[in-house]
């Protein structure tokens, strides 16, 4: 089938198992004239599976305002560029956002395609309540700050990334400040050692009791005290703006996608 052909491409690259790699992404990777990429040793192990020829050239945190130039005028000239990273999709914890950010002011046309991605790999097998997720990224290293950043989403779901070396020492920080926390844990997605883990905090600490290898993404389940405080407060707050139950229920449902009944109900008892 005939593509509709950009300037730009963001290619995901799998985060572990060699084949999860769409056969659009092969078949760009193929067809552009340049791949930029994180590392080339890496890249380059994965063209060489699928014989892929196309040039790689680096693009990475560290050189990336100066690469945005080269790689500005190579499609000036009419050249097609793909960026892929290391693992997973570009862009998300990876490289991409300043030249994605050049390419947008300067008209070129970009697109990215589907693919493999930790954060979605691991919540597409997690149980939830609720859709809501919010994704931190890597988690901070500080106690301060890792014990702000779980205060402040305490009433949602929150993914985030964090080093096979650090994640025992975040989690029991975490433990601490939160001790009735339940944790999803995943390590090694799509590997030999892949493993998932839903319990807890102190069980899945308990479980890592001989430390812990492997990449790693982990959810703070949100915590239902502070979500039904939250709920309350909005409720309150609409009440004392003389809004009827049957509205407020119409509100709060439509806007954080809640069950109209349940907030009815909660809001005739209040
Ligand atoms: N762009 C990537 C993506 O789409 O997921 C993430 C890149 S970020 C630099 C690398 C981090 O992603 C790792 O430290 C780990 O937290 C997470 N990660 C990557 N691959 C993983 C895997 N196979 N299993 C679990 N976590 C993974």
């Amino acid at each position: 089938m005939s593509q509709r052909k950009f300037d730009f491409y963001i290619v995901p690259t799998p985060i572990g198992n060699i084949q999860d790699i769409t056969l659009r992404a092969i078949e760009t990777l193929k067809d552009v004239d340049i791949i930029a990429c994180e590392d080339t040793r890496v890249t380059q192990k994965l063209l060489n599976h699928y014989d892929i020829k196309t040039k790689c050239i680096s693009y990475h945190k560290y050189n990336e305002k100066e690469r945005v130039n080269f790689f500005l005028k190579e499609l000036k000239s009419g050249k097609r560029i793909a960026l892929v990273s290391d693992a997973g999709t570009p862009m998300i914890c990876d490289p991409g956002a300043v030249i994605v950010e050049e390419l947008i002011q300067e008209g070129f046309s970009i697109t990215a395609l589907p693919g493999a991605c930790a954060v979605t790999t691991f919540l597409s097998q997690i149980p939830r309540k609720s859709e809501e997720f919010i994704f931190t990224g890597f988690i901070p290293r500080s106690e301060k700050q890792i014990i702000e950043t779980v205060q402040k989403h305490a009433g949602v779901n929150m993914v985030f990334y964090d080093s096979p070396e650090r994640i025992l020492k975040t989690l029991n920080i975490i433990k601490a400040a939160r001790p009735e926390s339940k944790i999803a844990l995943a390590r090694e997605l799509s590997k030999l050692f892949e493993e998932v883990i839903c319990d807890d905090i102190s069980t899945v600490i308990k479980h890592f009791d001989d430390g812990i290898k492997g990449e790693i993404v982990c959810m703070i389940y949100a915590d239902n005290n502070t979500q039904d405080a939250e709920l309350e407060f909005k409720i309150k707050t609409l009440k004392a703006k003389g809004f009827k139950d049957k509205d407020i229920a119409i509100i709060l449902s439509a806007l954080f996608k809640l069950n109209k009944n349940d907030i009815y109900k909660k809001s005739v008892n209040m």
